[in-house]
């Protein structure tokens, strides 16, 4: 392919005048100007003035073939040749969208066999709360509501997924949320277990659903919503009992469950999906990022045959859905996306190459700032604090974020850096010389910050 040359200075200054960046500080950003990728291939990508950077975070969490692969375009090409739109609304579908639901109900374990799609992560947390509420409605138990989750979870920035969503910060300026959305404790044992044994902290999480459950009362509460393993709140890997016992518990309950796999599906955390790592079967599924390995939006619901039922009951329109929902481009390309995923069966190379980071990332915990550092396949923080002995974080002023952000970009890698540390959640095709280049510049940027 021939190599295009790009004006990087007049790119970042049209960027600084006209583009508003979400999730960006704006004032950082006006005076820094953006970072401007202009090609990937595999785990690299290169920016406008031919630099070449490890892509250590996939995009945001959803390149999982990896950058560069011309069958997807061909599959968008083709799509959109033959008919580019095609509604789901009002009885009308297109094939890619019809054989995409079909070969998730194949690939989903369990009764989650029926799917409405839509263009992101957030819609898709939308959509189950409002199909879960709905569900309810329809069974005659139009009281319940109300949705647990937990705190540090992140669902999306819509309304009712920001609702859901446990991170104060991504509330502050944005005015009320809707009520009826109950928060419990993270299963995070580094910060909120210690001294505990793993069955000791899930029987206190567990009791403590218990206790809001009869504190509320079952019958206002229609599902408990989470991520299998919390990604963008700090990638919180729960103790192995914690999914059976919390699902047993909601069972016993009649509230409905439904997992997040935004992130942790389509093979990230080293199974096809988060649920298989930890046996817990859901009522209702999410997803979004790794079904395209992002090379177009796409995003959807799957719900079990009981819920499809229940709502295919009433002789009446089910009123809700985007004019985006099952886009057959989008879907044509999911499709060639699982064609790759499935054959190169890449869960494989997330759980090898994620337990080969993990084992060398941990080396790092010698440090005096490294806290914890944990991970599952290839979703991996290393945790950074003050004093390790209180577990202190640094300060805001600190601006450990920014800094590390910087350090690890000279260091040729992109990572997303938080006030906690850094997060890494590369390609699922990352090979072991490439896991080095990461690792390398995660443990250089540490040193150059701290
Ligand atoms: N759910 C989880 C677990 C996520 O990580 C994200 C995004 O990172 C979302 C939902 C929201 O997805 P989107 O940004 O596509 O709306």
């Amino acid at each position: 392919m021939q190599v295009e040359t790009w004006n990087a200075a007049e790119l970042v200054a049209k960027d600084i005048a006209h583009h508003l960046h979400p999730l960006t500080n704006l004032y950082q950003l006006r005076r820094e100007g953006p970072l401007v990728l202009v090609r990937g291939e595999g785990v690299w990508v290169w920016d406008a003035e031919g630099k070449r950077y490890l892509d250590g975070f996939a995009g945001l969490w959803n390149v999982n073939i990896g950058h560069g692969r011309r069958e997807l375009a061909e599959a968008a090409r083709e799509q959109m040749e033959r008919v580019a739109f095609v509604p789901t609304f009002f009885g009308l579908a297109s094939p890619p969208t019809i054989e995409l639901a079909a070969r998730l109900a194949e690939l989903f374990p369990g009764p989650l066999d029926h799917f409405q799609f839509t263009s992101g992560g957030a819609e898709s947390n939308e959509t189950a709360i409002k199909i879960a509420r709905y569900y309810w409605w329809l069974k005659g138990q139009p009281e319940r509501v109300k949705i647990l989750s937990r705190r540090m979870a992140y669902h999306g920035i819509a309304m009712g997924a920001l609702s859901a969503t446990g991170v104060p910060a991504y509330w502050e300026g944005f005015g009320p949320r809707p009520p009826g959305f109950i928060h419990l404790t993270a299963p995070y044992k580094y910060r909120f277990g210690e001294g505990l044994t793993d069955e000791e902290f899930v029987a206190r999480l567990v009791q403590e659903l218990e206790e809001t459950i009869e504190r509320e009362g079952s019958e206002t509460i229609a599902a408990f919503i989470g991520e299998p393993v919390q990604g963008a709140g700090g990638v919180v890997v729960p103790p192995d009992g914690y999914w059976p016992a919390i699902a047993a518990v909601l069972r016993k309950y009649g509230i409905l469950l439904i997992l997040d796999e935004v992130i942790t599906g389509f093979g990230r955390t080293g199974t096809l999906f988060g649920m298989q790592q930890y046996g817990v079967q859901p009522d209702i599924v999410t997803f979004a990022k790794g079904i395209t390995s992002g090379y177009v939006p796409l995003g959807g619901v799957g719900v079990s045959d009981e819920i499809a039922e229940t709502l295919a009951s009433a002789d009446r329109v089910f009123m809700h859905g985007f004019t985006y929902s099952g886009h057959p481009v989008a879907c044509a390309v999911a499709l060639r996306n699982l064609d790759i995923l499935l054959a190169e069966r890449l869960w494989e190379n997330a759980a090898a190459s994620g337990a080969y980071l993990l084992q060398e990332l941990k080396r790092l915990e010698e440090r005096p700032y490294v806290g914890e550092v944990r991970g599952k396949g290839l979703m991996l923080l290393v945790e950074v604090v003050r004093d390790k002995a209180s577990k202190e974080k640094f300060p805001p002023e600190f601006k450990l974020g920014p800094k590390l952000e910087a350090a690890t970009r000279r260091r040729g890698i992109i990572v997303r850096c938080t006030p906690d540390g850094i997060v890494m959640a590369p390609p699922l095709t990352i090979s072991r010389a490439e896991c080095d280049v990461l690792i390398e510049g995660v443990a250089a940027a540490l040193s150059d910050v701290l």
